[in-house]
């Protein structure tokens, strides 16, 4: 049995009826991260040993009737900013290489009450900042449908990993498209959920206003299950919203009768690929032709929302990255004085585009411009939060490509402001608060996924799981003749 290729679900199923071990499951992923990861690079530490003795106990368990859960014995990857306890938490960065996290994330602690063994941790970009990984000071990720071509970031590693066959799903984190663009160029369903829909206690903070755990997973119903497991109120996280959590499970066999899809008014003109735009054009037939309502929807100030997110995520990272000191985490470079140590500790251990964050951000916060800039930009992010809220009571789900492009080549993308345009689409949901998914759909010429994205209104997972299960069973039917990685 090809246990590396299966899903979260059908290795539950088989996990259940005693027909493979977690060890024959985690021993396959190791096998499999052994042959390939030394050119896709997805995986920052592996944890062989661990893994394997967490699904020794997990068989133990089921053995004797006492299952933790379904998943108990389904392994899984996780984003390096993710705390482990006493593993390495690098964030990519040359800054925290080899610092030991003290204590398990929220999410992570949820991945093992549950029995989830863990695999090891992922690449990406340096403290989440990036959108191919290319930014990551410690390893080169590829991605799996094409080696010469980036993953998407900045989560690159953890959608690599699933890509690759290493991992049957992964944790990352989402700010302005981190989990959802790489989803996209790597053929995998990833989902950003609400803005305190998941606890961020223990995810490495880069713009707090902003940041979200999301899962990627081969599937929407994966998804939703490990969306599931993550999600709910968490007393550590101050932003964790009180509300119950729906069963997300129970909204994937709704259909989409009735929902009201929106697309935005004029996208046709966008400019994007033609093959996604060929992808979106089919997705709106497929929803109509299920029964969903289609209805253009005008968003004011979307075109404002990349300039919005950078000047807000800028500024909110350079005051988070002040506590890379030299003194309390990670790396330290000594120096004649304090002022020298702070100076030569911050020199070495942070990369280009963090260093251009950081002074950026301080900038657009500094006396004098901050009205210019950081105060203006809040403004802008109000009225984009306003026009969601206005079209999301004519619509139920707002249906957008996730990116305008397939992945691109290493390098492709020099201009730092090139690199931010990547975040198009997949922004507005992080000003605005809101869940939002990529969804596999079609092709490029090339044979690259590509990604659509789902937006649905705050704490409306179901309704966007809903959509997106409608559009995998149409995608469903044609995966075997997109050969495999
Ligand atoms: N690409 C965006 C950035 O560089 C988003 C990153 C993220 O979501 N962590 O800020």
């Amino acid at each position: 049995m090809e246990l590396h290729t299966m899903t979260a679900a059908e290795l539950s199923r088989l996990l259940q009826s005693g027909e493979v071990s977690s060890v024959e499951t985690v021993e396959s992923c190791l096998d499999h991260i052994a042959a390939r990861d030394e050119t896709v690079g997805a995986f920052l530490t592996v944890l062989s040993e661990q893994a394997l003795r967490a699904a020794a106990r997990s068989d133990a368990r089921r053995r004797e009737g006492r299952s933790l859960s379904v998943w108990d014995g389904v392994p899984i990857a996780v984003k390096d900013n993710l705390a482990l306890a006493g593993v390495r938490n690098t964030c990519g960065s040359k800054m925290l290489e080899h610092y030991l996290a003290p204590y398990d994330a929220h999410v992570v602690a949820r991945l093992k009450e549950l029995g989830m063994p863990i695999l090891g941790k992922t690449n990406m970009d340096e403290f989440a900042m990036g959108s191919s990984t290319e930014y990551s000071a410690l390893q080169v990720t590829r991605n799996p449908w094409d080696m010469e071509r980036v993953p998407g970031g900045s989560s690159g590693g953890s959608a690599a990993c699933v890509a690759a066959g290493e991992a049957p799903w992964s944790l990352g984190s989402d700010t302005g498209g981190s989990v959802r663009e790489p989803a996209a160029f790597c053929g995998l369903v990833g989902i950003k959920p609400t803005y305190g829909r998941v606890s961020r206690y223990g995810l490495v903070a880069f713009a707090s206003s902003l940041d979200q755990v999301g899962t990627f997973s081969r599937t929407v119903s994966d998804g939703a299950a490990l969306l599931q497991i993550i999600a709910g109120n968490d007393g550590k996280d101050s932003t964790s919203l009180p509300d119950t959590v729906p069963d997300f499970a129970g909204s994937l066999r709704r259909g989409v009768q009735g929902l009201r899809i929106g697309v935005l008014e004029g996208w046709e003109e966008d400019n994007i690929l033609p093959s996604v735009r060929a992808s979106m054009q089919e997705a709106v037939a497929v929803l109509k032709d299920a029964g969903a309502e289609v209805i253009t929807v005008s968003l004011e100030l979307l075109d404002k929302a990349i300039e919005t997110y950078y000047l807000i995520a800028m500024a909110e990272a350079s005051s988070n990255l002040a506590r890379y000191d030299g003194v309390r985490y990670g790396l330290r470079v000594e120096g004649a004085d304090a002022a020298d140590m702070f100076r030569r500790t911050r020199s070495a251990g942070f990369g280009p585009e963090v260093k251009r964050r950081i002074l950026l951000g301080t900038y657009i916060l500094s006396a004098g411009y901050y009205d210019a800039y950081y105060k203006k930009a809040q403004q802008v992010r109000t009225l984009i939060r306003d026009a969601f809220s206005k079209a999301f009571h004519r619509v139920d789900v707002l249906l957008t490509p996730t990116t305008a492009t397939t992945a691109f080549r290493f390098g492709e993308k020099q201009d730092p402001l090139q690199m931010y345009q990547t975040d198009y689409y997949t922004v507005p949901a992080n000003l605005a608060g809101l869940p939002a998914m990529s969804i596999p759909f079609g092709r490029c010429d090339a044979g690259l996924p590509i990604g659509l994205q789902l937006t649905a209104g705050a704490l409306q997972e179901s309704i966007m799981l809903q959509a997106a299960a409608a559009l995998e069973s149409v995608e469903e039917q044609r995966r075997g003749s997109y050969g495999t990685v």
